[in-house]
C-alpha cells in the first residue's frame, strides 16, 4: 500500500529551504501547504540578486565535505533534469583561488580523496591573476530568488503568503499537526520548519544552538569588470547576471543592524583590488559608495553544518538525569523522543543554495521513513552523513554539558 497516499504537509518558510522541501514533497505526491510570513518568497537570506553554487571540500573526506559534494552533484543533476537553465538566470564557471600553499595542498588533495572527476573540478589558472585555482566548470552564479520561485512553481503547493506561523501542536493521536497564523488554522500529517534566522520565535526550536549572522553584499554594474566566470577568494565577485555582478559578502555575528555600512562596501572593494589587481586597468574614479547594497542574515550552527532531521521533543526528556548516568544504566534502550512527523531544515549558513535541495530530499525521506539514494547511483547515502546532519548532535552535546535547561 502507498503509505503517502492522501497525506498532507505544511512547510513553514518560503526561502530556498522551504522551496526545496516543497519540491521534494511534490515528488512524493504529498499535498503541501506553504506558509510564508512575507508577501512573497525569498525576501530574506534567499533574496540576494546573485549567489554562487559550489561545494565545500576538505583535504580528507569528512561527513561535512562528503555531504556538500553529494549535495553539489544532486544540485547539478536537478539543474539538468528540471532544465533550470531555462528559468533561472545564471552564469557557469567558478574559479576558486588557491593563493597559499595550504589552500593548494587542501584542495588538490580533496580531488583525490573525494574521487572528483575532471568534469566536476580541476586545477588550473585564473586568467586575470594567473593564480592557481580549483575550477568548477558547472559551478554557478545564479539568481536565488528565481531558483526559489521556480522550485515553488514546479512543486505547486497551496501558498499562504502574509501568514506568519504563530504556534503549532500535534493532536492527541499524533497523526496530525495543527498550525496557527493570525488568519488561518491549518492541519496536516507532516510539518517542516524552515524559518531561517527567525527560528527562535518557535519555542520548540529555541534550544538549537544556531545564530544569526549579518552579511552585506555590493551590487556592481556589470560593465565595471569583464570576468566571464565567478571568482572566489574568501570573498567573491560573481559573473554578470541581468546587467550586474555581486561582490560579497561581509560577516558579522555581533552587530546585526539592517542598514548597510559604507565602510563594509569599501572594504570589500579594496579587498578585491588587492587580490585581483589585473581585473581593471584603473581602479580610481569608481564611485563604489554609490553602488547598491543589501543586508541579509545567515543562520549558522555551532559546527557550521546544517540541521536536517526529525525534530527531537526536548520536553519529553528528563534532563534532571545526568547524561553520563543515563548512558551507563540504559545504554541499549535510550532513544531520543521525536516529534515523529515534524522535520527541521535550517542552519544553512553560507551555502544554502548548494545544500538545500539535497538536504530537503534527505529530510523528507527521513520524516517519511524512506531511504535516500546517492545522487548518481542507486545506493543509499551513508548513515554517517545523515547522522552528522541531525539536530540530535546538539541535544546530546548540550545534555552532556548540562546546558539543556
Ligand atoms: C550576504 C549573504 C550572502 C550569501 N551568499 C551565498 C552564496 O553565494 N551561495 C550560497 O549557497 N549561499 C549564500 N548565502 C547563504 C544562503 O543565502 C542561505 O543559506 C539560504 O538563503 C538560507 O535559506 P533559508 O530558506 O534557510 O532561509 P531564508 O531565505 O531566510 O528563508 C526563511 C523564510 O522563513 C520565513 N519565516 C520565518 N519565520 C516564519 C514564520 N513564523 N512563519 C512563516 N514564515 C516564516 C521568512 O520570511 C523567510 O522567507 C548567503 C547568505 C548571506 C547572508
Amino acid at each position: 500500500m502507498d503509505k503517502t497516499k492522501n497525506k498532507t504537509a505544511i512547510v513553514v518558510g518560503g526561502g530556498i529551504a522551504g522551496a526545496s522541501i516543497c519540491y521534494a514533497l511534490s515528488k512524493q505526491n504529498i499535498k503541501t501547504f506553504l506558509l510564508e510570513s512575507e508577501t512573497s518568497p525569498a525576501k530574506h537570506a534567499s533574496g540576494n540578486p546573485i549567489g554562487v553554487v559550489y561545494p565545500f571540500l576538505t583535504k580528507h573526506k569528512t561527513a561535512e565535505s562528503e555531504f556538500s559534494y553529494l549535495a553539489y552533484l544532486y544540485f547539478l543533476k536537478l539543474w539538468e533534469s528540471l532544465e533550470l537553465r531555462n528559468f533561472v538566470p545564471h552564469a557557469n564557471g567558478i574559479h576558486f583561488l588557491l593563493d597559499s600553499d595550504s589552500a593548494y595542498d587542501r584542495y588538490s588533495h580533496s580531488l583525490t580523496s573525494h574521487q572528483i572527476p575532471k568534469s566536476v573540478a580541476e586545477l588550473g589558472k585564473e586568467p586575470y591573476s594567473f593564480t592557481d585555482v580549483l575550477y568548477f566548470p558547472s559551478g554557478k552564479a545564479l539568481s536565488p530568488i528565481a531558483l526559489t520561485n521556480e522550485l515553488i512553481r514546479l512543486a505547486n503547493p497551496v501558498t499562504y503568503y502574509t501568514n506568519k506561523l504563530l504556534s503549532w501542536e500535534r493532536d492527541k493521536t499524533n497523526e496530525f499537526v495543527h498550525c496557527h497564523t493570525e488568519n488561518l488554522n491549518i492541519t496536516a500529517n507532516y510539518l517542516f520548519l524552515t524559518q531561517g534566522f527567525q527560528f527562535a520565535n518557535d519555542p520548540n526550536l529555541q534550544w538549537i544552538p544556531m545564530k544569526q549572522v549579518r552579511g552585506q553584499i555590493v551590487q556592481i554594474p556589470a560593465s565595471i569588470f569583464q570576468n566571464q566566470t565567478s571568482i572566489l577568494y574568501g570573498d567573491y565577485l560573481t559573473a554578470e547576471i541581468a546587467g550586474e555582478r555581486v561582490l560579497g559578502a561581509s560577516y558579522d555575528e555581533f552587530h546585526l543592524e539592517k542598514e548597510p555600512r559604507e565602510k563594509e562596501t569599501i572594504d570589500l572593494w579594496e579587498g578585491l583590488q588587492k587580490k585581483m589587481p589585473n581585473l581593471r586597468e584603473n581602479w580610481d574614479h569608481v564611485s563604489v559608495s554609490s553602488f547598491g547594497t543589501r543586508v541579509s542574515y545567515r543562520t549558522q550552527t555551532q559546527d557550521r553544518h546544517p540541521v536536517v532531521g526529525k525534530l527531537p521533543n526536548v520536553s519529553l526528556l528528563d534532563t534532571s538525569i545526568k547524561y553520563q548516568n543515563l548512558f551507563r544504566k540504559n545504554a541499549k534502550t535510550f532513544q531520543i523522543p521525536y516529534y515523529e512527523s515534524v522535520g527541521i531544515l535550517n542552519g544553512l549558513g553560507s551555502r544554502g543554495l548548494t545544500h538545500a535541495l539535497f538536504a530537503a530530499e534527505i529530510l523528507v525521506n527521513q520524516v517519511l521513513n524512506q531511504p535516500t539514494q546517492m545522487p548518481n547511483q542507486k545506493t543509499e547515502i551513508p548513515e554517517s552523513i545523515i547522522r552528522s546532519l541531525k539536530p540530535d548532535r546538539f541535544l546530546l552535546r548540550m545534555w552532556k554539558r548540562d546546558q539543556l535547561t
